[in-house]
């Protein structure tokens, strides 16, 4: 009997290139705090377009060292979408602060920016910020949030995981990437290989603020400066180069230079994944046009990165079931933060937030990466035009 390929929704591309960089690396004299990150750092900076980036472990650890760059700590009330997964919540539960959340858009499954004023007006000064999430690859307004945010002075940390590459068209008519630092305050990416860029684990956290990234760069190596000039103890001004100080609470939270070899050769290679990625997503857009399976579609001010592409299904279970009979294993992304368990537990229930409920219940992520054959592709578009 032969037995089907199996088709994951997502799945990292490694090149000969990608494995002699890290080879390179493993022959050199730094495993970890050698060139290759600042290398990796500038790249990603100018890729997204911001002045500042900082590699970290993973993107769950950059959310946490942005929250906490941004002040979150108690009595801090943040703000972020339902349709996201868990860490873009839990980070401002790591600092102590309490989070909320506002409904999603029934087209996009982005955060309802609607829904978001209503809420900010009707609870004036009572929030610190919000971490919207250009989820599945579609960049939020970033330019209608900003202005919000100044109105009411809030932050925004951008959870960008879904969106390198992707971009919003501003009023004035200039594209902006995802992680540009021209609306955000800071944003955040991850290098775990389901996601464009992979380096097994990693993050970065781009920002155009140097206070901020001052504050990171810190807080990312256990709070310990070596810088001279920012010394703070007044008795110990003659100690020698052995000297340091911890002047933060801060973690260890760095990226190895092993993996940011890996990230940059990734990089390198990264317009032409988003490129493939947009051809899928054409194909599958024609394929599905006027069936059962009703894709999610970008605005004419939105350039999509096609981390995933969803379609709605009205029975979603079985679909999800038939596709998986012929080898192909979709996803559901994601359930609703606040029907977990652990947000349940903080009060949250089934029917909070109606949207983002119907959402999940009729959501299904399709096979969308970069090493996806033309035949694969036709494989899905049978299976899913049979199934929904
Ligand atoms: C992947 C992801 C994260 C967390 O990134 P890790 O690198 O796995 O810690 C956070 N937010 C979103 C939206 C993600 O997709």
């Amino acid at each position: 009997m032969t037995s089907i390929r199996r088709i994951p929704y997502g799945r990292q591309t490694i090149t000969q290139e990608d494995i002699n960089a890290v080879v390179e690396t493993l022959r050199s004299d730094f495993l970890t705090q050698g060139p290759k990150i600042a290398e990796f750092e500038e790249a990603f900076a100018s890729y997204v377009g911001a002045k500042y980036a900082l590699a970290v472990a993973n993107g769950t650890a950059a959310l946490h060292l942005a929250a906490l760059a941004l002040g979150v700590g108690e009595g801090s009330r943040v703000i972020t979408t339902p349709i996201t997964f868990v860490a873009s919540a839990n980070c401002i539960l790591y600092c102590g602060g309490t989070v909320d959340f506002v409904d999603v858009n029934e087209k996009s499954a982005l955060l309802d920016l609607d829904l978001l004023e209503a809420k900010l007006e009707a609870s004036r000064h009572r929030y610190s910020g919000i971490v919207p999430v250009d989820f599945a690859g579609l960049p939020v307004d970033l330019e209608r949030l900003r202005s919000i945010a100044d109105r009411y002075g809030i932050w925004i940390l951008e959870d960008a995981c879904h969106a390198p590459g992707a971009a919003f068209r501003s009023k004035a008519g200039s594209w902006e990437r995802c992680g540009s630092g021209a609306w955000a305050d800071a944003s955040i990416f991850s290098f775990h290989p389901v996601k464009h860029i992979a380096s097994g684990e990693g993050g970065m956290i781009t920002t155009n603020n140097r206070a901020l990234f001052e504050k990171i760069s810190l807080l990312r190596t256990h709070g310990i400066t070596r810088d001279v000039a920012l010394y703070q103890n007044d008795d110990m001004t003659a100690e020698g180069a052995w000297y340091y100080e911890m002047q933060e609470l801060g973690f260890n939270y760095r990226m190895p230079d092993i993996l940011a070899a890996l990230g940059l050769s990734q990089l390198r290679r990264a317009e032409e994944g988003l490129a493939r990625r947009r051809a899928f997503a054409k194909r599958y857009d024609q394929a599905f046009a006027g069936s059962r399976a009703r894709p999610v579609l970008p605005g004419e001010s939105q350039l999509h990165a096609y981390h995933l592409y969803v379609v709605r299904v009205e029975n979603r279970r079985s679909t999800y079931e038939r596709l998986r009979e012929k080898g192909i294993l979709a996803q559901v992304h994601y359930v609703p933060v606040h029907l977990q368990p652990y947000y349940r537990r903080l009060g949250f229930k089934p029917g909070d937030f109606p949207v983002s409920e119907g959402y999940y219940a009729s959501a299904l992520s399709l096979p969308m990466f970069p090493g996806l054959s033309d035949e694969d592709v036709d494989r899905v578009i049978s299976a899913v035009l049979e199934s929904a």
